[in-house]
Formats: C-alpha cells, sequence, structure tokens
C-alpha cells in the first residue's frame, strides 16, 4: 500500500500508541488512516520506529514479574471486563472499524462480538493451566512438568480483522501471564488502539499491553533483535512470513504464523445443495472476499455443476454493494488500491483464458462520492487450474468454479497448491465426508459448514498457510514454555 504521512494533522483526530498505560507520540511525521470507501481521513497515528518499539518492551519486560505473579483468577477477571466493555461499546468499536477498514456496519458488530469471544475463552482457559507429576526411571526420583509463561510477547496483525486479530492473539498470552507488545496494520490501527484504551479502562496494570504504530520493517526489526521478547505471533502474508522467519533466526525467537490461505471447496453430487450455497456465499463474499480462510475456488461434481452455478450466480445478484455505513450494504470496498488492481488483474487474466463470467466481473460505483475501490461480486464459471485465480490469493469478491468427475479427481485439484489453511466439503455421506477430511491437507476443514474459526477450536495452518495454531487450549499452548524439573 502507499503510506500517506502527514506532519500536521488534525489534533482532534489523532490516536496515540499506548506505551506503559501512557499515550506516546514518536516525535515526527503521523500516519494517515483513510476510509478505503470515500478517502476521507478517519485519524491519524504516530509514524513510530525502533525506539517506540524499544520504550514498549522496556515497558511489557517490567510489568512481567508482577503480572506473572498475579493470580489467574486475578487475569481472568481483567479479560473478561474487558470482554464486557467491548459488548458495551459495540458501537463505537465497529464504527470505528468500519470507517478504517470498510466491512458494513453489521459485520463489525459481530466482529467485535467475535473478537470479545476470545477475551472469555482465554480468561477461562487460563485458569486450568496445569502440570504434570510422574515416577521416573529410578525409584529415588520424581518428575514435575510446569507451564510457565514465556515472558514478553510480541504481536504483529494485518488490516482484514482489526478487533479478532489482536484479541485472538493477546487473550491466550495475557491469561496465562505473559505481557505483550502489538504492532496493528497501517490501514486499521484506530480499532487496536481504542481496544488497549478500554484496557487501560478496566484495570489492566501499566505495561501489560502495549501498543505502538508506525514503521513495519523498523518495529517487527526492532523486536526481533531484543532477545526480551520471547515470541512473535505474527498474521499476515506469506511473504513478510518468511521475512519475519528469517530474523528471528538471532535470537531463535519463537514464532507463531497465520499467513494466506487459497481455500477450495468441493461440493458433491450428494451435497444439500441448498446449504452449499449459503455457506460459500457467507464465507466468500463476508469483508468483501479479504479473509484468509474464504473460498476462492469451488469443485463442483459435473451432476450438480448447473444446478450449483445458477443458484449462486441468483444469490450473488442480490448482494447490496456500498459504503459500509449505508443501510442494507453487504459487501464494501475492498481495502486500497493494491486490492482493487490485483482483482482487476485476476478478472482480466481468467477471462483471457476463457473463464466465463456469470456475475460481476467489473468494479462498481455505488453511489456519487464513493471511491473507485468497490467492485462487484462475482462468479467465474470454467475456471482451469493454470488461471492465477486459481494459484494465488485473490482477497476480493470474486469466486470461480470448476467441473470434476471422480473424488480423487477434487481431493488432487483441492491439495495442489502449496497453501494449506482452510478447505470445506459439501456430501451427505458421512464415509465420505470423513475420508475427504482426512485426505485434505489443510489446517481447517469444514464439512458441511464454513463457520471454521471460532474461540473454542484450532485455527491455523499447513505449508505456506504457517505454523502454530490459535483458539481453545491450543492457542493457549503456545503462550506456554514447558519446564521439566527432576527431583531426587
Ligand atoms: P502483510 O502485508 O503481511 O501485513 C501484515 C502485518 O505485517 C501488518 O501489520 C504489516 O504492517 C506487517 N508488516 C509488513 N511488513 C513487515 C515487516 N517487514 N516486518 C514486520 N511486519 C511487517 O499482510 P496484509 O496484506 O496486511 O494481510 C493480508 C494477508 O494476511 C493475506 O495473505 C491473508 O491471507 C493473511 N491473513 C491470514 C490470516 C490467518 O489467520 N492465517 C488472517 C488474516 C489475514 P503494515 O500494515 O504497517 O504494513
Amino acid at each position: 500500500m502507499t503510506v500517506t504521512l502527514d506532519r500536521t494533522p488534525n489534533p482532534d483526530r489523532i490516536a496515540l500508541a499506548l506505551v506503559n498505560g501512557v499515550r506516546v507520540d514518536a516525535g515526527g511525521d503521523y500516519l494517515r488512516v483513510s476510509d478505503p470507501g470515500t478517502d476521507e481521513a478517519v485519524g491519524w497515528v504516530p509514524w513510530g520506529g525502533a525506539d517506540q518499539a524499544r520504550a514498549a518492551v522496556d515497558a511489557a519486560s517490567a510489568a512481567f514479574g508482577p503480572w506473572r505473579a498475579a493470580t489467574p483468577d486475578f487475569r481472568a477477571n481483567l479479560l473478561r471486563r474487558l470482554a464486557l466493555a467491548m459488548h458495551e461499546h459495540t458501537e463505537t468499536l465497529a464504527h470505528t472499524l468500519t470507517r478504517e477498514q470498510g466491512k458494513p456496519l453489521t459485520e463489525a458488530r459481530s466482529e467485535i462480538a467475535y473478537a470479545a469471544s476470545f477475551l472469555d475463552w482465554s480468561a477461562e482457559e487460563g485458569r486450568r493451566v496445569a502440570g504434570e507429576y510422574m515416577t521416573a526411571a529410578a525409584s529415588h526420583r520424581r518428575i514435575l512438568v510446569m507451564r510457565q509463561p514465556l515472558g514478553v510477547v510480541a504481536a504483529i496483525t494485518p488490516w482484514n480483522f482489526p478487533a479478532a486479530m489482536i484479541t485472538r492473539k493477546l487473550a491466550p498470552a495475557l491469561a496465562v501471564g505473559n505481557t505483550a507488545v502489538l504492532k496493528p496494520a497501517e490501514q486499521s490501527p484506530l480499532t487496536a488502539l481504542a481496544i488497549a484504551e478500554l484496557a487501560c479502562v478496566v484495570g489492566f496494570p501499566p505495561g501489560v499491553i502495549n501498543v505502538v504504530t508506525g514503521d513495519p520493517d523498523a518495529i517487527g526489526q526492532s523486536w526481533l533483535s531484543d532477545a526480551r521478547v520471547r515470541k512473535l505471533s505474527f498474521t499476515g502474508s506469506t511473504e513478510v512470513g518468511r521475512l519475519l522467519v528469517q530474523r528471528a533466526a538471532t535470537h531463535l525467537t519463537r514464532l507463531s504464523l497465520e499467513l494466506g490461505g487459497h481455500a477450495p471447496v468441493v461440493v458433491f453430487d450428494d451435497a444439500d445443495l441448498e446449504v452449499a450455497v449459503a455457506s460459500v456465499m457467507s464465507a466468500k463474499f463476508r469483508n468483501a472476499g479479504q479473509t484468509c480462510v474464504c473460498p476462492n475456488r469451488v469443485y463442483v461434481h459435473r451432476s450438480v455443476h448447473e444446478a450449483f452455478v445458477s443458484r449462486m450466480q441468483s444469490a450473488i445478484a442480490r448482494l447490496v454493494v456500498g459504503h459500509g455505513l449505508d443501510a442494507g450494504v453487504n459487501v464494501g470496498p475492498l481495502i486500497d488500491d493494491d486490492a482493487i488492481a490485483k482483482v482487476t488483474e485476476h478478472l482480466d487474466d481468467a477471462r483471457a483464458r476463457g473463464a466465463v463470467v456469470r456475475t460481476g466481473g467489473h468494479l462498481v460505483q455505488p453511489r456519487p462520492g464513493l471511491a473507485r475501490r468497490f467492485c462487484a461480486p462475482t462468479l467465474l464459471e470454467g475456471l482451469t487450474s493454470e488461471m492465477r485465480a486459481a494459484r494465488e490469493e485473490t482477497f476480493g469478491p470474486v469466486l470461480g468454479v470448476q467441473a470434476f468427475d471422480t473424488e480423487a479427481e477434487a481431493i488432487a485439484l483441492a491439495n495442489a497448491l502449496p497453501y494449506g489453511l482452510a478447505a470445506y466439503a459439501f456430501t451427505r455421506g458421512l464415509d465420505r465426508a470423513l475420508r475427504v477430511a482426512e485426505a485434505l491437507d489443510f489446517g481447517i476443514v469444514g464439512l458441511n459448514e464454513t463457520t471454521v474459526s471460532t474461540a473454542q477450536s484450532a485455527f491455523g495452518g499447513t505449508k505456506l498457510s504457517g505454523w502454530g495454531r490459535e483458539g481453545g487450549k491450543w492457542g493457549v499452548e503456545e503462550f506456554l514454555e514447558i519446564k521439566s524439573v527432576t527431583i531426587g
């Protein structure tokens, strides 16, 4: 994206970084946060760098001892209070989220509730961290295995879920006694700062949550060259993930990497087409197709291919595109001009290679005064593996459909890419459902279902989609060190 820096922004709309419970400036330029639907300035945040990143680690490091020593109940109560505060301030938070990110207000409200669910879940999970006591090889020895917090953990998050990506990392980390430093995405730092402010209001001690904004490379580099940072949890692109892996080598900083995906959907001949269409619709077009688990390619058994495609076409044609704050809108703008360029390239490429556009396929101007950043929800028939849309994450409201004849062919197509985040299958046969779930080489599989990310489940990918899991007890384990104590 093109970063816009201002030296003299509107002082009433500056959201400062939050370090050690205090709002801090970076003493230089400010990053302009724009409404992707109108290009209006929504606010400004400091353009911080290594100094701010280090100050945040200083604060988190100083806060670690007392926070770790606090009881799990104390930490759980604060997490629950923050969840409650987020529910109480849903309208303000959702409004900020829609303004900076673009998704429809109804989706933004759901994201706030979803984000709060990680706080509630982790609050309980943090109270149940347990060790083990075991006999050893020699009869006079015993082994005690304890689980302890890591220390200061860093989080770097993307723009597509400005609230949920933050709580999904911070909640489990804090619940088990770690302190945190966070850098939200350039496009959507205001929601992150608003949540951190609420954390201060509900009583989180200074230094437990620190949020810095600014130069991603300098901040990331600073944290990975600081031995006090014991873990970095990153959600974003595979490209940046790779860079962080190299930089983490210095101190062998632990990493969790939630990276890009390219989700396939397999619709078998015995599928309930109504369920399949409704599920694919909600997963594909929420957030204008800008989610890492959204379906990109649908493989449909040839015998039900036309039935599926025509139902999808009618459902897509009913979607309303517009600004996220306008009433009745289902699909908002794309995040920036790079996103629009990528979607346009994928559409041009698909057409040139023979895809048939059943609906959409072009940019739209929902009403005067809006930016040229809206894409009509699109259905491509005749997707082939050579097309860019079938190989690269489109990150837009474009869905390609391809017919298949055999289960083996469908599985081979689904597994063909180097990504392994989410995959979906629709079938009424239990034996087939389980066989397919086992065969799909992905970290997340939805069977007759596309709502796959919840506070309870394990979220994460295989192959180029990353390492580690978020959510459930697995998300908590990512923030614990195992220590084995042998007793003579
Ligand atoms: P991105 O460019 O990788 O950015 C993600 C975060 O990394 C942002 O905070 C960004 O900061 C930061 N960053 C950029 N360059 C960096 C560097 N050199 N060092 C340290 N941090 C750096 O990804 P994106 O375009 O925002 O997000 C879309 C991608 O995220 C997609 O591939 C999507 O699939 C993936 N994603 C994955 C999941 C998942 O759970 N698997 C969830 C959501 C999204 P700036 O914003 O300041 O550049």
